[in-house]
């Protein structure tokens, strides 16, 4: 499963602007990203059912399924919080991250010792 996809299916599993579900359009403006890749990465995740559609109208309506929602938990477990700031405790991805969190604050601890 790859980042780009784990992504669209917490986008769309977060989605509660309407209740029908998220149409593939709003996941495109949320995205930022081009129709064709939306399309591409719907229809993937559609075939390999974590996620359902329904049409209605001209307006197709995207869903997770319960298979998707796993996913998402899993992928929560195995990329977990990799650094926290030593100063405020904030959490993220990498240790360069974390390292640049409160920099300034850091620098000031030391320079009044
Ligand atoms: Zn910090």
């Amino acid at each position: 499963m790859s980042a780009r996809k784990t992504q669209v299916l917490s986008i769309i599993a977060d989605f509660d602007q309407d209740e029908r579900g998220m149409r593939p359009l709003d996941l495109k403006k949320q995205m930022n990203l081009d129709k064709s890749t939306v399309t591409y990465h719907l229809n993937q995740l559609e075939k390999d059912k974590y996620i359902t559609s329904v049409k209605v109208g001209r307006s197709k309506f995207l869903d997770i399924t319960d298979k998707g929602l796993e996913l998402l938990e899993n992928d929560e477990i195995e990329n977990p919080v990799k650094a926290s700031c030593g100063n405020c405790g904030d959490s993220y991805a990498s240790f360069e991250e974390a390292k640049n969190c409160c920099t300034e604050t850091d620098e000031e601890v030391k320079a009044s010792k």
